[in-house]
């Protein structure tokens, strides 16, 4: 009779140390990656998207010391999937760009995943004090991310999305935590407050708001122009 095979075998582990967390991960699983490749080719709904990247997340995160994997912010979640990306298939990794200069041209930019960081702004503020009151406010989180693509101007930034950025607000003897109350009740708390804290929110906590973030240099393959890139957001690296 044979041995049933071992299992447990440890995978090898990796950590990113950062000021809004430290993240312990592994190499994804091959079936990770055909859910990540459905959700990323193709038209995919935000929700489908958000679901399969949460879902590898929570198979390949292996501790994060703020707690649950859902709530991490997304500037994290995105560095931490590109480098397991990098653990899996390759730290390896091009792009491509149809060159300024020359019709034909295309400029590559090759580059190592793991030079990818997060950019901090100057300016940027996670809290704000009016009086005796001090408002704490939270990262879009995976849990969150549909409501992240309504946030590109003031206009679309309702009482009820502000609301979903405010964790706590606290005095110096008492804690308010948002999540206790409903949305009814959030939702009058700040109308009260009036436009000011919207536009802070706005301003100085969305707009500037950390990103991943990486330089790119490349040539192009006709012309030989050199190119320089500086992208923000992980979204246009995910696709490589
Ligand atoms: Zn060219």
């Amino acid at each position: 009779m044979k041995k049933p095979l071992p299992s447990g075998i440890p995978r090898t582990t990796r950590h990113v140390k950062t000021q809004w967390g430290n993240v312990e991960y592994r190499a994804w699983g091959l079936g990770d990656q055909s859910v990540l490749l459905q959700a990323l080719t193709g038209d995919t709904s935000n929700e489908v998207r958000a679901d399969a990247l949460s879902q590898i997340m929570r198979s390949g995160v292996t501790s994060y010391s703020k707690g649950d994997v859902s709530e991490m912010p997304l500037f994290l979640a995105e560095l931490v999937l590109l480098k397991m990306r990098a653990l899996s298939i390759g730290e390896e990794a091009v792009l491509y760009k149809q060159c300024q200069h020359c019709e034909p041209g295309k400029v590559e930019f090759k580059f190592n995943l793991e030079e990818l960081s997060i950019q901090t702004f100057e300016g940027h503020k996670d809290s704000l004090t009016i009086g005796d009151y001090t408002f704490k406010f939270r990262y879009p989180s995976f849990r969150g991310t549909l409501e992240v693509g309504v946030l590109e101007t003031l206009t679309n930034f309702s009482e009820r999305v502000v609301v979903k950025f405010i964790e706590s607000v606290c005095t110096e003897d008492e804690v308010y935590l948002m999540d206790d109350y409903n949305e009814d009740e959030q939702v009058e708390f700040v109308k009260d407050l009036g436009a000011d804290l919207q536009v802070f929110v706005f301003e100085k906590f969305i707009q500037l708001m950390p990103c991943v973030a990486i330089d790119l240099h490349g040539s192009c393959d006709k012309c030989g122009t050199e190119d320089h890139q500086h992208v923000k957001g992980a979204s246009k690296l995910f696709s490589i």
